[in-house]
């Protein structure tokens, strides 16, 4: 409708002003193949942008029509545009904090993480804390000789750091792995007992002899993580930068960032402030602080609706652990721990309860959940908040990975409208060992199910979870429609049947994250009247051979009519 509106306009325009527009757009972006995630309109050449927002789109000869002399004219050069990407879950913090510490995402082997933390201890003052991050032992290429519980043991870590406290969080963020000079400090010694190494909702892991091995699971982990020191607000400042410059580099105009406190909020506020936020941040208030619910609940929401640039309306709670570190919640056991079935990460009274206070105050809720009991719990725990808040109708609660669930399950997604927050990369990173987690039934019925859970009407959004992923959106995208891991095994990909093509890949990144949090006719396609929030791509992402998805580089990111990142 509003299309055959505007080419109506379009044509009145150009036949009643031949010396120039009378409005004209302060861009134009020219000679693109462009796709818009607009049904009615899918492809275009051109777009008109005057104040932030899409003016016009077209064919180039027609966007020309509106540039007057001030006009600045971007040619794309025959680039692929798409609307700005929307990254659905990811933790924004953690993506600059993990430029400032050790980055152990691609560590190779046990070998090499000791070798860079050795490296680290010769730089910094006896004492400090050595801090990394993105561990993932089942990503190392060879096994360490010794392993307790799937895990290594931290005698080389005690060997090459005897001063200082090392404290690395494994790329779940489930998990972390200390050497014996920070667990002494956190009173961490030779455990016996009744349950050995158990904490609440979490686990010491000890060796045979009831030594820790450096290993800590879920909440066990606060033990150490409580004793590093406090970020400093300078910082933090140089941390928020560097994860704004990543996503823009990136072609990430717009940002869920699952769970922070107020302390982020007002951060990233300053930096609107100031001008430099080149990024549009949708913020969770973490349930992990619950007088910082209480303090939202009494002023509610707050929604931007003058400038779509921070906007918290959101709460999430951490429900349960990873498949990795076998912390995932699950209806049966392990299939390769059994008497294991993981555990939840809160009190489900707290779902309930949460979700019912926050439902008629206008907050949405997103739960992590990974596991498929840990995912029933929920849709439980929702149902029973919408039954009893039915005029509460457009509540587009979430529900954060929706990793593994139960076939029962997975209808109510799309009967309930819980939008299941995905992150495809997940599948080409976890797959290959997840199938050791869960067996192959379990896989097959439930895991990364993205075809079945759009068939039953939910709406999925894609997301890489950074920093426990890079934040890069192109490999989550390759995963989406490939299903392969991103060395490109197996030759068909993991449960082809679930495999979303190009086209439903696009829209998970852009609308399906607009409609995600509530922004979905202000931006995520590219129309007339919405944000000009585009990312452009050195070749076309929607057509090139599968094998080349993965060679695409952003070459331009525009939020609202603002080229924030040109390569
Ligand atoms: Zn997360």
């Amino acid at each position: 409708m509003r299309n055959t509106y505007f080419l109506a306009l379009l044509a009145f325009i150009g036949f009643s002003c031949s010396s120039g527009p009378e409005n004209p757009a302060d861009q134009v972006f020219i000679n693109g193949i462009i796709y818009t995630v607009d049904e009615s309109n899918p492809k275009v050449e051109a777009v008109a942008v005057k104040d932030g927002m899409i003016q016009a789109v077209g064919t180039t000869a027609e966007i020309q029509e509106w540039a007057g002399e001030t006009t600045e004219v971007i040619d794309l050069e025959g680039k692929t545009m798409t609307p700005g990407l929307i990254e659905s879950h990811a933790h924004l913090m953690g993506i600059g904090y993990n430029k400032l510490e050790l980055d152990l995402m691609y560590v190779k082997t046990y070998d090499e993480l000791v070798e860079k933390v050795a490296e680290a201890v010769e730089k910094a003052q006896p004492g400090d804390w050595i801090t990394g991050r993105g561990w993932h032992q089942d990503k190392w290429i060879e096994k360490p000789e010794k392993m307790v519980k799937g895990f290594q043991t931290n005698e080389k870590l005690n060997e090459v750091s005897k001063d200082n406290p090392v404290f690395l969080r494994h790329a779940s963020g489930h998990a972390s792995f200390a050497n014996a000079k920070a667990l002494e400090m956190a009173g961490i010694a030779n455990l016996s007992g009744e349950r050995p190494g158990e904490v609440e909702g979490g686990e010491i892991i000890l060796d045979d002899l009831g030594n820790p091995t450096g290993v800590l699971t879920e909440r066990a982990s606060n033990l150490v993580a409580r004793l590093v020191p406090e970020e400093t607000p300078e910082r933090a400042e140089e941390a928020l930068t560097l994860a704004l410059q990543e996503l823009v580099e990136k072609g990430i105009t717009s940002f869920h960032d699952a769970g922070s406190g107020q302390d982020v909020i007002d951060l990233v506020e300053k930096f609107k402030n100031e001008g430099k936020l080149t990024v549009r941040q949708y913020i969770m208030l973490t349930g992990r602080q619950p007088e910082l619910l209480e303090e939202w609940y009494q002023k509610g929401p707050m929604i931007d609706t003058a400038d779509h640039l921070l906007t918290v309306r959101s709460i999430k709670l951490n429900c349960d652990g990873a498949l990795g570190p076998r912390g995932a919640w699950l209806l049966e056991d392990y299939y390769d721990r059994p008497g294991h079935r993981g555990h939840e990460t809160l009190p489900m009274s707290v779902v309930t309860e949460v979700s019912e206070k926050a439902l008629p105050l206008g907050f949405q809720v997103c739960s992590h959940a990974i596991g498929d009991r840990a995912n029933q719990e929920i849709l439980d725990r929702y149902e029973a908040a919408f039954a009893k808040n039915p005029e509460a109708t457009d509540h587009r609660f979430r529900i954060e990975h929706a990793q593994h669930i139960h076939p029962d399950d997975i209808p109510r997604f799309g009967e309930m409208g819980v939008i299941a927050a995905m992150q495809a990369i997940h599948l080409s990173s976890d797959r290959p060992w997840a199938i050791d987690r869960l067996g192959e039934k379990r896989i097959i019925d439930g895991a990364y199910v993205w075809q079945k859970l759009m068939k039953s009407g939910a709406v999925v959004t894609n997301g890489t979870d950074a920093p426990v992923e890079p934040v890069d959106p192109i490999p989550s995208f390759y995963a989406s429609v490939t299903r392969k891991t991103l060395e490109g095994t197996p030759e068909n990909g993991y449960e082809a049947d679930q495999k979303m093509t190009r086209e439903e890949a696009l829209k998970s990144y852009t609308l399906d994250g607009a409609y995600a949090e509530f922004e979905e006719d202000f931006k995520g396609s590219i129309e007339v009247g919405k944000a000009a929030d585009f990312t452009v791509f050195d070749q076309n992402i929607m057509e090139v051979p599968e094998e080349e998805i993965l060679k695409t580089k952003v070459a331009m990111t525009v939020m609202g009519g603002k080229v924030v990142f040109k390569r």
